[in-house]
């Protein structure tokens, strides 16, 4: 395995060299220009082709693994890249190979497969961020199918995605996570429309305000069961968890790599700031704490493909990354001060993205709930 994986990760530092280098990156960020052209590029290399179940049971006995790997090689390279695989690997591919019916499978896998664009998750609202469960978005039947209503936020992608999957409370008596469906969605469906978010970083991510009024989506569309969105949210959602994990490993290495070349070239009193023992600990401390989270992220993809319940290893691993990389990239700021704070700086686009990851996609504060339930502890406890 480490001799394939190797080899891929060569390749990928030699696609991203040629079609996304770093004066690349750097003038994407600063125009909010998102580089959808690695889709082609991704999929050339086969790496969508990873993500579905192959007839080699080797290789699907470590398949979240490999692309745990692959994940945070591109994160180390460009989040926006990394994420950009996510969108299309973990919510595109993996919602339809765990929930879709066998023809929307054949209508939309090839073609997510081929590079040809990405799917978007429309779950959050202004009123339901944390609280999924409190989606007001609703869809109603009728005889050619069901109608939406209602406004998403913070959409990521959803001008450039094949498919908006929607996800729209079906159940108008419910509460909470149930009785809510997905649907696949047409971001130029008539009903729909969008405006641009402004924001502080993943520039190249571009966010969304959506409204849907009374868009039209026929049955054929709906993923899953009528009431069950979010048990088919839930089977994505480890898969999701292990991409962003993996790949703000490999921006918390690339901001570490960045700190170091530069404490041990830069000089003050005479001397590189890395043989101050207080800077030198401080990059210690860095590369220990990402090399755990790490572990865990690599810990998280073995148990998904051994196919073991991993909700908690889940919420671990991406509450240690995130964390991890939002740490590590203060550290980074102040290890290299005035030079990272340039605009012109990689540094400050690290330390800007991660203040998203510890929130979106589940805040950390959400996920030590979830930890601290499946040990017994937290709001459930009767007295
Ligand atoms: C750039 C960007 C991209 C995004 N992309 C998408 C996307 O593609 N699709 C999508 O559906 N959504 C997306 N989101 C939305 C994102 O998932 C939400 O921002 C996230 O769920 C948090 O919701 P919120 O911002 O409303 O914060 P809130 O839910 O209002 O939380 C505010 C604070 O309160 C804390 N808190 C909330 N509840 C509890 C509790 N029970 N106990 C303790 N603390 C609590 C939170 O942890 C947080 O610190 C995106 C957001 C951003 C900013």
């Amino acid at each position: 395995m480490s001799f394939e994986v190797e080899s891929l990760c060569g390749s990928i530092d030699k696609m991203m060299q040629k079609y996304l280098p770093p004066e690349e990156v750097r003038r994407r960020d600063e125009q909010a220009d998102p580089p959808n052209h690695l889709l082609k590029s991704f999929a050339k290399m086969g790496l969508f082709d990873l993500v579905m179940p192959s007839q080699d049971d080797e290789w699907d006995r470590n398949r979240w693994r490999r692309l745990s790997i692959i994940q945070e090689r591109l994160g180390y390279h460009a989040t926006m890249a990394a994420l950009l695989f996510n969108r299309v690997a973990c919510f595109g591919m993996m919602t339809l190979n765990m929930s879709a019916n066998q023809a929307q499978k054949d209508r939309f896998l090839p073609q997510l497969a081929a590079g040809d664009g990405a799917f978007a998750l429309a779950l959050s609202e202004a009123g339901a961020g944390s609280d999924a469960g409190a989606i007001q978005t609703r869809a109603e039947r009728f005889e050619a199918g069901w109608k939406i209503t209602g406004r998403k936020i913070w959409i990521s992608g959803a001008a450039d995605a094949i498919r908006l999957i929607v996800a729209a409370r079906t159940d108008p008596k419910s509460k909470g996570g149930s009785g809510i469906t997905l649907f696949m969605v047409d971001p130029y469906a008539p009903g729909v429309a969008m405006s641009k978010l402004e924001k502080i970083g993943n520039r190249c991510s571009l966010s969304y305000d959506i409204g849907f009024d009374e868009v039209v989506v026929k049955d054929e569309d709906r993923i899953g069961d009528v009431n069950g969105g979010f048990d088919c949210l839930k089977k994505t959602l480890f898969y999701a968890r292990s991409g962003l994990a993996a790949a703000v490993v490999g921006t918390a290495q690339a901001a570490i790599d960045m700190a170091t070349a530069h404490a041990r070239q830069r000089e003050q009193f005479g001397k590189p700031i890395a043989s101050f023992q207080v800077i030198a600990h401080r990059l210690a401390n860095m590369q220990t704490e990402v090399d755990l989270a790490r572990l865990l992220a690599r810990e998280l993809a073995s148990a998904i493909d051994s196919g073991k319940d991993c909700s908690r290893l889940a919420a671990q691993a991406k509450l240690v990354s995130t964390e991890t990389l939002k740490r590590v990239t203060e550290h980074g700021m102040q290890i290299m001060a005035s030079a990272a704070y340039a605009s012109e700086s990689d540094m400050n686009r690290y330390w800007r993205d991660a203040r998203l990851y510890s929130f979106g996609e589940g805040s950390s504060e959400v996920l030590l709930d979830l930890i601290a339930a499946d040990m017994g502890v937290g709001r459930g406890v009767a007295r």
